[in-house]
C-alpha cells in the first residue's frame, strides 16, 4: 500500500516504559495500513513531565498512551478531557493537534471490548469482583457500572483508595450493590461470576496467588490484567478448579485499537495488531 506523504510520530510515555508492547502492535497497524508513522517509547522522568506534554506538537508528535505513573497527573496539562476519562479520574490517550492536546481514555472500553467480543461475557445482571482500586480498577469499575451488573465488591490494600472508589461509584451508579471488602474473603466470589485482578501482583515469580484456590468455581471467568507472564499464579490455580480464564492481552489490544482509531480515524486492522502482539510475547 502507498504511503502517506507526511510522517508522524506517536509513542507510549511512562517510567518506567521499556517494557512496553505497544509498539510492536501500533507499528504493526501503521504498516498495514500504508500509514507513515512510527510509535516509540518516551521514558520520562517525573520532572521531565510538563516539558514533554508542553512541546509534543513541536516535536511532530501526533499522539500518545499515558502509562504508569502519569495517568492522572498529565490531565492539568490537557485542553480538553473526554467525559469517560474525567468519570475514570485517568487519561491513558491523548490526540495532540496543533492547538490542542485532547486526553481520553480507553482501558475500560479495551476490557469491556475483549469481555464482550472475544470472551463472550455479558456482565449486565451478573455479580462481579475486582482486587484493587487504582487506574485500571477504577476504568473497569466504571465501565462494568454502566451495564450494570448485580453487586459489585472490590478490595485494595490501600483502604483510602477503596473507600473513595465506592463511594465514587455508588454517588454515580445506584443501582448496582456495591461492597467494600476488607478482605479477599469478604469479596464473596463464591456468588461471583467474574473476578478482576487489576493490581500487580503476579507479575513477579516470587508474588503470590491472592485467592485462596478453594474460592474458585467453574461459573467464575478470572480475568488477569496481567499479561506477562501469560500464565499468573492466580490464572493457573483458577484453570485448575474448573473456572474460565483469560489474561490481560486481549485489553491490551482493544484498548490499543481504541486509541489507534483517536488517533487516525480509521479503523485499527485487529489481526494485525493481535498477531504483533503474540509475537512480542
Ligand atoms: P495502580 O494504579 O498502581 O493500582 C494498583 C492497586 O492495587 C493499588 O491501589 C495497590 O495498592 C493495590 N494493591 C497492590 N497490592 C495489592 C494486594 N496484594 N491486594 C490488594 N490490592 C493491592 O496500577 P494500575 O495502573 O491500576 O494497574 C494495575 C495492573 O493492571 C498492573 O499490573 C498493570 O500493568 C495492569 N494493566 C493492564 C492493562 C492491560 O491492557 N492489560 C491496562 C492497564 C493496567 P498500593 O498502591 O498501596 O500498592
Amino acid at each position: 500500500m502507498e504511503k502517506n506523504s507526511s510522517f508522524a510520530i506517536y509513542g507510549v510515555l511512562g517510567y518506567p516504559a521499556k517494557h512496553s508492547l505497544s509498539p510492536k502492535m501500533h507499528n504493526a497497524a501503521f504498516q498495514e495500513l500504508g500509514i507513515n508513522a512510527t510509535y516509540n517509547i518516551f521514558e520520562k522522568k517525573p520532572e521531565e513531565l510538563e516539558e514533554f506534554i508542553r512541546t509534543l506538537f513541536l516535536h511532530n508528535i501526533h499522539g500518545i498512551n499515558v502509562t504508569v505513573p502519569y495517568k492522572e497527573s498529565v490531565m492539568p496539562y490537557l485542553t480538553k478531557v473526554s467525559s469517560e476519562a474525567r468519570l475514570i479520574g485517568a487519561v491513558n490517550t491523548i490526540k495532540v493537534s496543533y492547538d490542542k492536546l485532547e486526553g481520553f481514555n480507553t482501558d475500560g472500553e479495551g476490557f469491556l471490548d475483549h469481555l464482550r467480543r472475544d470472551l463472550g461475557f455479558m456482565p449486565t445482571g451478573k455479580n462481579v469482583a475486582i482486587i484493587g482500586a487504582g487506574g485500571a480498577a477504577r476504568a473497569i469499575a466504571v465501565y462494568l457500572s454502566r451495564i450494570k451488573p448485580r453487586f459489585m465488591s472490590i478490595y485494595d490494600i490501600d483502604k483510602v483508595r477503596l473507600k473513595e472508589l465506592i463511594l465514587y461509584l455508588k454517588e454515580k451508579f445506584g443501582t448496582t450493590g456495591y461492597i467494600m471488602a476488607d478482605s479477599i474473603e469478604e469479596l464473596n466470589i463464591g456468588y461471583c461470576n467474574l473476578l478482576v485482578n487489576a493490581t500487580p501482583i503476579g507479575m513477579k515469580d516470587s508474588d503470590p496467588c491472592l485467592v485462596d484456590e478453594k474460592l474458585f468455581h467453574k461459573n467464575l471467568l478470572v480475568y488477569d490484567l496481567i499479561y506477562k507472564p501469560s500464565e499468573t499464579k492466580l490464572l493457573k490455580a483458577a484453570r485448575e478448579k474448573g473456572a474460565k480464564v483469560s489474561n490481560g492481552l486481549g485489553m491490551l489490544l482493544y484498548q490499543g485499537m481504541l486509541s489507534f482509531q483517536i488517533w487516525t480515524g480509521k479503523p485499527a486492522p485487529k489481526e494485525s495488531m493481535r498477531q504483533a502482539l503474540s509475537s512480542a510475547l
